[in-house]
């Protein structure tokens, strides 16, 4: 659906996006994830062909933005970090511009201004200025352009920055609407988000690519083997005898022994070995209660702080070798 390849944006000396290479496939929820300042608005800049690379290519439903713009621009509806909105327009006044900047026929305008006014739901302030509406709801006058004349492709960059939190709630429930019918790409700072709306997410620091995965497939994969947390009622020597001798345990590392005569053990098992049961049965055996037992994954935050720290001592190995 869209493939970008060998992306780079310098602004003079500042390289902003460095070498960024992914497809995107039809039908699912993408996000951007990165701290601010990765490159994220400016590679949706690029794809959106609103703004030029440096060098690299993006080829949209079979159109290369530079080659064929119009093109590759009807397959595409987008949602800038700082919207283009027209505070001095009514929402009305601004959709009927906006399609008839997208070509969209008069004799369908009204009907499609109706629908994308129901989806974002923005009926109430149909006829108000727009400098006079909230963040949230000038927010969804901006999806509401994004979509009109049903793009293949729906670009949102933060869209629920600013917003407040049950602001939040109907933005996610919006864009999760929309996956129904189109692609969504949506980039963010915030890692909830990600796993809250995306099938995929791609990893941006400095400008380049880290990880694409889906959130959960990124949990486990940073956090290699799994590591059971388990608290049993019982002194640490004992405990330790007993976890010794269960099967596929490869490693186990008491870290608490003090509460109650609760111990509290991190348990490693071997490749992707589940050992719930295993350690149930010894520790019945032996007639110690096994007072909660879980795995422990990583969180998507965590994730992203180790994968974008591990890339900047990379960074700072390779030019401490230059
Ligand atoms: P993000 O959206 O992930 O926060 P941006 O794409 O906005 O990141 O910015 C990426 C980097 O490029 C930042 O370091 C930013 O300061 C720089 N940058 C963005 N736009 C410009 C510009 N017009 N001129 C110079 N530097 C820019
Ligand atoms: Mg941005």
């Amino acid at each position: 659906m869209i493939e970008v390849k060998n992306l780079v944006k310098k602004y003079g000396d500042h390289v902003a996006v460095n070498d960024l290479s992914f497809n995107i496939e039809k039908g699912k929820i993408y996000g951007f994830l990165g701290p601010n300042g990765a490159g994220k608005s400016t590679t949706m800049n690029i794809i959106t062909g609103y703004l030029a690379p440096t060098s690299g290519e993006v080829v949209v439903n079979g159109h290369n933005i530079y080659d064929e713009p119009e093109a590759a621009k009807k397959c595409i509806g987008y949602l800038p970090e700082i919207p283009p909105v027209y505070l001095e327009m009514t929402p009305k006044e601004y959709l009927e511009f906006s399609a008839d900047l997208k070509g969209i026929k008069r004799s369908e305008r009204q009907k499609m201004i109706d629908e994308v006014v129901e989806l974002a739901g923005i009926k109430d302030v149909y006829n108000r200025l727009i400098k006079n509406l909230s963040k949230g709801y000038r927010q969804r006058v901006g999806v509401a352009q994004a979509i009109i004349g049903y793009p293949e492709i729906i670009i949102l960059d933060e869209p629920t920055v600013g917003l407040d939190p049950k602001q939040i709630m109907e933005m996610r429930d919006l864009i999760r609407g929309l996956a129904k019918k189109h692609t969504v790409i949506l980039s963010t700072h915030i890692m909830q988000e990600v796993s809250a709306l995306c099938d995929e997410v791609l990893i941006i620091a400095h400008g380049e690519l880290i990880a694409k995965d889906t959130p959960d497939n990124l949990s486990k994969h940073v956090s290699g083997s799994n590591t059971l947390e388990l608290m049993v009622k019982a002194p640490d020597y004992k405990v330790k005898a007993i976890l010794s001798k269960v099967s596929d345990v490869s490693k186990f590392e008491v870290v608490d022994s003090e509460e109650d005569g609760i111990t509290k053990v991190f348990v490693s098992s071997s490749a992707d070995k589940d050992v719930r049961e295993n350690v149930f049965y010894a520790f019945a055996t032996a007639k110690c209660p096994i007072v909660s037992m879980q795995y422990s994954s990583l969180s998507l935050e965590d994730v992203f702080i180790k994968v974008t720290e591990g890339k900047q001592t990379d960074r700072r190995k390779r030019k401490e070798a230059k």
